[in-house]
C-alpha cells in the first residue's frame, strides 16, 4: 500500500463528513485534528523542499503556515507523547525561521467595520461579544474565527513580530535578502527530518576594519540596515558567525516519515 498526502486528505474529509451526518461531535474535533497534524507535516516537508529550490520566500511562508497551524491545534490537542512528531517539526521550523534574513515586517493598521463569528454568523460592530463563541475554540470540527468585514487600510508600517509573517517587504519587488546562511544549511541537509542545530558566536572588530564600506551600505554586522543607522556610531562592530550541526536523520522519524520523504513535493 503506498499512501499519499491526498489519499489521507480523502480519508480524513470523508470521516468528516461522516460525522457530520452521525452529529459526533467528538468525532469531529478528532478528525480536525488530524486535519491538521497532517497539514503541519506536509507543510514542512513543502518548506524543505522550497529551500532546496532555492525557493527561500515561498519556504519562508510555508514554515508560517506550520507555526499557525501547530498554534491552533495545541490548544486542542495533548501532543505530550508527540507520536505525529510535530512538537519535534515545530522546534525545526523555529530553527528554519531564525536563519532567514528577515528581521522587518509591513504591518497595516486596519479600520474593520464588523465582526462576523463563522459558527453562528453573528454580527458584532464594537468588541463586545454577541455569541458565547470563543476565537479559537473548536465547536463540532469546525474551528472559531471572527471574520472581518468592511476593511479599510489606514495605515503602512515596519514591525518586527507581524500577526503575518509572510509581509516581507522587497524594496521595488526585487529580492535582495542574503540568503547565504540558509544555502549553506540547506546543501548539507538531505531530508527534512535530519537533525541539526546551529550556534551563534560573536567576535569584535573595529570601525579602521571597515574604512572600505560607506554609511550609505549594508552594515557590516549583518543586521540588514545601512551603517550609518546601526553600528557606525558604536564603539565596536558586532559580527555573528553561524555554525550548523547536522547529524544523521533520526532513525525512528525517517521509519516513520519513509513514504514521503524521497517524493517530489
Ligand atoms: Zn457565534
Ligand atoms: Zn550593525
Amino acid at each position: 500500500m503506498h499512501l499519499n498526502f491526498k489519499d489521507i486528505y480523502y480519508l480524513l474529509d470523508f470521516y468528516a463528513y461522516y460525522s457530520r451526518i452521525k452529529k459526533d461531535c467528538t468525532l469531529a474535533n478528532e478528525i480536525w485534528c488530524l486535519k491538521a497534524i497532517f497539514a503541519i507535516e506536509k507543510y514542512y516537508v513543502e518548506a524543505f523542499y522550497k529551500l532546496k529550490r532555492d525557493n527561500f520566500y515561498g519556504a519562508w511562508c510555508t514554515f508560517g503556515h506550520v507555526e499557525t497551524i501547530y498554534k491552533n491545534l495545541f490548544k486542542h490537542y495533548n501532543s505530550t507523547l508527540d507520536e505525529f512528531k510535530i512538537n519535534s517539526i515545530y522546534e525545526y521550523t523555529k530553527q528554519f525561521q531564525k536563519i532567514f534574513p528577515y528581521t522587518l515586517f509591513s504591518s497595516v493598521e486596519l479600520k474593520i467595520d464588523k465582526f462576523k463569528c463563522n459558527i453562528c454568523g453573528k454580527e458584532r460592530i464594537s468588541y463586545k461579544r454577541v455569541c458565547n463563541h470563543k476565537i479559537g475554540e473548536l465547536y463540532c470540527g469546525k474551528l472559531c474565527a471572527q471574520i472581518p468585514e468592511g476593511i479599510t487600510v489606514i495605515n503602512d508600517s515596519l514591525v518586527e513580530n507581524p500577526m503575518d509573517k509572510c509581509t516581507v517587504p522587497f524594496i521595488n519587488g526585487i529580492d535582495t535578502y542574503d540568503y547565504g546562511k540558509i544555502k549553506t544549511l540547506i546543501s548539507a541537509l538531505d531530508s527534512p527530518f535530519d537533525d541539526w542545530n546551529f550556534e551563534i558566536t560573536e567576535t569584535s572588530k573595529t570601525h579602521s576594519e571597515f574604512k572600505h564600506i560607506s554609511g550609505d551600505d549594508s552594515c557590516p554586522c549583518g543586521s540588514g540596515k545601512i551603517y550609518s543607522e546601526c553600528c557606525l556610531n558604536k564603539d565596536e562592530i558586532i559580527i555573528k558567525h553561524l555554525e550548523f550541526y547536522v547529524n544523521k536523520p533520526i532513525e525512528e522519524i525517517e521509519k516513520y516519515n519513509h513514504y514521503y520523504i524521497n517524493k517530489k513535493m
